[in-house]
């Protein structure tokens, strides 16, 4: 399963592939939301401290929250008074969902493995037979720190394309 770091970068991709225009390009709020959702799933392992056991991967790795995400995103915003509170929702739930689809395609080490996509609708647990992204160990010792700076090396060097080309694409719909 990636790190933040690789969920990040996925984020700043969705910022720039949902922006619908060059205020949204600009808006800090727009790019915060998609950063925020791509890396919030993970948040999960923090309940580990409210009753000592293990929530990862658990309902928030699964399409229904992506859709909530989404939805509660687009509604706090209206009720706000936020402008584009429809975008925000957008970018949340795409965020969100890249989430998702980063960890479907991770190497998985902790169970349960792989993650609860079709939640509450099935109890199935979903991941790729080809791992692209390492996985993320939790420990402090030598061995898994050396391990996790490759980890994270690799996963920046993966997302970094993905970076580009929606930096790219972006750029030419707006010169166009
Ligand atoms: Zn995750």
């Amino acid at each position: 399963m990636p790190s933040p770091v690789g969920h990040a970068i996925a984020g700043v991709s969705i910022h720039l592939l949902t922006a619908r225009d060059r205020r949204d390009l600009v808006s800090l709020r727009h790019a915060a939301v998609a950063v925020a959702a791509a890396v919030a799933p993970d948040l999960d392992l923090l309940l580990r401290f409210v009753d000592g056991r293990n929530h990862h991967q658990g309902a928030s790795h699964s399409i229904t929250c992506a859709l909530l995400a989404g939805g509660a995103v687009a509604l706090a915003a209206r009720a706000a008074g936020w402008p584009r509170a429809l975008g925000l929702g957008i970018a949340a739930g795409a965020g969100w969902g890249s989430h998702l689809l980063l960890d479907y395609f991770g190497r998985d080490t902790h169970p349960p493995i792989g993650i609860p996509l079709l939640w509450p609708f099935s109890g199935g647990y979903f991941k790729s037979p080809w791992a692209l992204f390492l996985d993320i160990g939790r420990t402090l010792d030598w061995h898994t720190v050396r391990h996790d700076a490759l980890a994270v090396t690799w996963e920046t060097l993966l997302m970094l394309p993905i970076l580009l080309a929606a930096w790219w694409w972006r750029w030419r719909r707006r010169e166009g």
